[in-house]
């Protein structure tokens, strides 16, 4: 069946972080959106941080008055899901939780119209779990926003097995309507950003227990040209997401290079939100401050779990994030999940941070020569074993004399 899609109304389920920008991008682009969140309280929150976000808009000269009412018109609460069976795109995007993602699904599908598309704003989860839920498999993707997501740049639109290429066409549409830079990612855990996320994280992590502490390993990345280290950014987007996913999922929790977090957690030092994190905050300010009292635990974490202390200079910290990015970039390319480096860099430029003069991380990597990049994943797997083997395809390209961007 050729079917076309034309999204003129929709609705967005969950009013939390993401959903309040998500309904903004929406309205923004010309979308009426019906909004549900099973907390009226959250609901009646944040119809007024829209609001208020609006006015602001208004105050600072980026949009008129009739312009800000034109948007906020567009957008209202829902009581239930009967009230949105007519829209033509459903976002949702409640709590991280595949059997509450499947349940929703599972409801709309039986009772929204046929054709309409259904989308997850799952930073991770899989979209084909998600799709079997329901009975129109080809009508489900992912459509992964980034916090905010009225502001932040990047669309990544994930491809289910069965999602058809018209349901794609209409994403990549929509995502122009709104203003994003979209890529499509194929369906694997964490997609294309968040799956390469992971072993770069987990690279700054075990250098904290080996010998760094979190401000030095922020600073070689920054010093690099990230807007924000790993640490920093950990403190913006909350250290206890994932602690309390960790928790839910009843795995996880014992990793070594997770104690400092987990310690951090159990005191309360969530990242910016509560003040203290990775770092301190003042009352009111986003400034992140160096605090003793997180070297100390570092120092007390590491020591408990038997690690003998060394320096670690910028230029390993630098080696093992970078490298980690671009062994698993190659292996998101290798595999299909992206369709080109490309795409790869342009999720990292317009999600991550990525210093924009280096082109992204796979642009790096060709920068510098993927011959050299693969003699340095050899040298890292004889110090440190196997994690560092290097990606197939860089192996390849190198022996080819050629790039990631040749490919
Ligand atoms: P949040 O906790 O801020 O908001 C979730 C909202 O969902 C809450 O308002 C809650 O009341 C509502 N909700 C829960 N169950 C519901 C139900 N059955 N029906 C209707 N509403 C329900 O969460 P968030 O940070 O906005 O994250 C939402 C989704 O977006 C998650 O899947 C998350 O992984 C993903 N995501 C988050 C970020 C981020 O930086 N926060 C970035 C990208 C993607």
């Amino acid at each position: 069946m050729s079917q076309t899609y034309d999204i003129k109304t929709a609705a967005v389920i969950g009013a939390g972080t993401m959903g309040r920008g998500i309904v903004m991008c929406l309205a923004n682009a010309g979308v009426t959106v019906q909004w549900v969140d099973n907390n009226p309280q959250m609901l009646e929150q944040a119809l007024a941080s829209v609001a208020d976000t609006y006015a602001h808009n208004v105050r600072q000269g980026r949009i008129d008055q009739a312009e800000a009412d034109a948007r906020l018109a567009r957008v209202s609460a829902a009581a239930d899901y009967a009230a949105i069976r007519n829209v033509d795109l459903v976002i949702e995007a409640v709590y991280e939780n595949l059997e509450l993602k499947q349940k929703i699904f599972r409801e709309l599908d039986g009772l929204l119209k046929p054709e309409a598309l259904l989308a997850s704003n799952t930073s991770a989860l899989d979209i084909d779990a998600i799709a079997a839920a329901t009975k129109r498999p080809e009508q489900v993707l992912g459509l992964h926003f980034f916090s905010p997501a009225h502001i932040m740049k990047l669309l990544e639109i994930v491809r289910g097995a069965q999602t058809s290429p018209a349901a794609l066409q209409a994403a990549l549409a929509l995502g122009k309507r709104m203003g994003k830079v979209s890529v499509v990612s194929g369906n694997c855990h964490g997609f294309i950003g968040n799956r390469m996320l992971h072993p770069y994280v987990l690279e700054a992590r075990k250098m904290l227990l080996e010998g760094a502490y979190p401000q030095q390993i922020d600073a070689a990345l920054q010093g690099f040209g990230f807007a924000m280290g790993p640490f920093r950014m950990y403190d913006v987007v909350g250290i206890d997401l994932e602690w309390r996913a960790r928790e839910l999922a009843g795995k996880g929790q014992d990793a070594p290079q997770v104690q400092v977090d987990n310690r951090l957690c159990e005191m309360g030092r969530f990242g910016q939100k509560s003040g203290n994190g990775y770092y301190h905050y003042e009352p009111g300010s986003r400034q992140a401050e160096h605090d003793p009292q997180v070297d100390a635990l570092v120092l007390q974490v590491s020591e408990g779990l038997g690690f003998q202390r060394r320096e670690i200079g910028p230029e390993e910290i630098l080696e093992r994030c970078l490298l980690a990015l671009v062994n698993e970039g190659a292996k998101i390319l290798q595999e299909g999940i992206a369709e080109s480096a490309r795409d790869i860099d342009l999720v990292y430029l317009n999600g991550y941070g990525f210093p924009a003069d280096k082109g992204g991380p796979m642009a790096w990597a060709d920068q510098q020569g993927l011959a050299d990049i693969h003699q340095r994943l050899l040298a890292l797997q004889t110090r440190q074993g196997d994690q560092w083997k290097p990606a197939r395809l860089i192996g390849e390209l190198a022996a080819q004399g050629k790039g990631f961007a040749d490919r």
